[in-house]
């Protein structure tokens, strides 16, 4: 039996097959170990109300590590799937997809071996095979969403994200275009939630996932690490940090947040604690396609945000000082508590 599976089904479990063999660390896999909104243990169990059936086939939590062939060999569920053998199924791919076009007499990445050459099968063989049968494609971590650190300019793999590899446009067979949840890691909940959701659409609880036009669900997505951020306050006021080690905005060092699409300030790390800028942290737009090219070098001050922070630098001076005055207005008591004989609260009397 497999991670997840119950022992009395009555109903076909909905396979959750996750091959971690495109090029990552694992990061994606080892941050949703840390998922409490909800848990691992909780989706593979299936202990939310109404969540289907499930049967985990990841290799963090699988116990099914036998030799090739044998009883518990893990990667026979990828192989009856592949020969239509396993319905329905989730595909979770994570690290980047290299392309294998350019990879010579080699290869660059691949995941088990083919039982009748024992020669290793790609990892986009296996995405080739098995993309075509899955209910859903789900991308894990910016590397299998939109390349990574591994497809920046001058690297020799030609890596790029899922997307890349089979097509923006592409479909599931249930209609489902490819679903990404970027972050480098990704936020452990923004996973596990988005795992949840597909788990519940699959079963025909929820709507259509929404996406953005890079594929990430809109309401993880939707909003910039700047209108989350716990150092917001000081941005508007123009007060920002010349060094690490400050509470102020950090915009100066070098941080992204203002045009950065993530929820991580908002949503903390792990448990509600954490999350890039609030802890001291440039935001260095790692759920961004244009990650990381784009936003380096990471400790400079952003083009856009020398401009910003010019003009933001006059009108926070001036609100500042203004928010000293109503602030110490306000840190006063109204002048009608006091111990005088005379009532001077305003009180007009009784009415009958
Ligand atoms: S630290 Fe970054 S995200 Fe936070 S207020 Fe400053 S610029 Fe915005
Ligand atoms: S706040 Fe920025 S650096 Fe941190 S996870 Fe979000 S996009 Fe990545």
């Amino acid at each position: 039996m497999t991670a997840g599976a119950k022992t009395s089904p009555e109903q076909a479990p909905i396979h959750v097959l996750w091959i971690n063999a495109g090029l990552s660390c694992d990061g994606d896999s080892v941050a949703l170990t840390a998922a409490t909104q909800p848990s691992v243990e909780e989706i593979a169990l299936g202990a939310l109300p109404g969540l289907p059936n499930v049967a985990v086939h990841w290799p963090l939590i699988d116990f099914e590590c036998g030799p090739q062939g044998g009883a518990d060999d893990f990667l026979e569920w990828f192989r009856k799937a592949d020969r239509g053998e396993l319905e329905p199924f989730v595909l979770v791919v994570e690290g980047s997809i290299p392309n294998e076009e350019v990879s010579g007499e080699g290869y660059w990445c691949g995941f088990g071996n083919d039982p009748a050459t024992q020669q290793p099968i790609t990892t986009n063989e296996w995405i080739d095979r098995l993309a075509p049968k899955a209910l859903a494609v789900l991308a894990a971590g910016t590397c299998a969403t939109y390349g990574g650190i591994h497809a920046m300019a001058g690297n020799p793999t030609g890596a790029m994200g899922v997307p890349d590899y089979l097509g923006w446009d592409w479909k599931s067979k249930a209609g489902l275009p490819i679903v990404c949840v970027p972050g480098c890691p990704i936020q452990p909940d923004n996973l596990a939630e988005t795992i949840t959701y597909l788990l519940y659409q699959a079963s025909g609880q929820a709507p259509m996932i929404p996406l953005d036009e890079a594929l990430r669900p809109t309401w993880l997505f939707g909003r910039t690490v700047h209108e989350g951020c716990d150092r917001a306050g000081y941005y508007e006021q123009g007060d920002f940090a010349e060094e690490y080690g400050s509470e102020k905005c950090i915009v100066k060092l070098g941080c992204w947040g203002p045009v950065v699409k993530c929820n991580v300030p908002k949503r903390g790390w792990m448990d509600g604690i954490g999350g890039c800028p609030n802890v001291g942290g440039i935001c260095i737009g790692c759920t961004m396609p244009g990650f990381p090219d784009k936003f380096m070098p990471f400790m400079d001050e952003p083009p856009g945000g020398k401009l910003s922070t010019t003009v933001v630098g006059p009108y926070g001076a001036a609100v500042r000082s203004l928010r000293k005055i109503t602030g110490k207005t306000l840190d006063k008591e109204p002048k009608w508590r006091h111990r005088a004989a005379e009532l001077t609260t305003g009180y007009q009397g009784s009415q009958r």
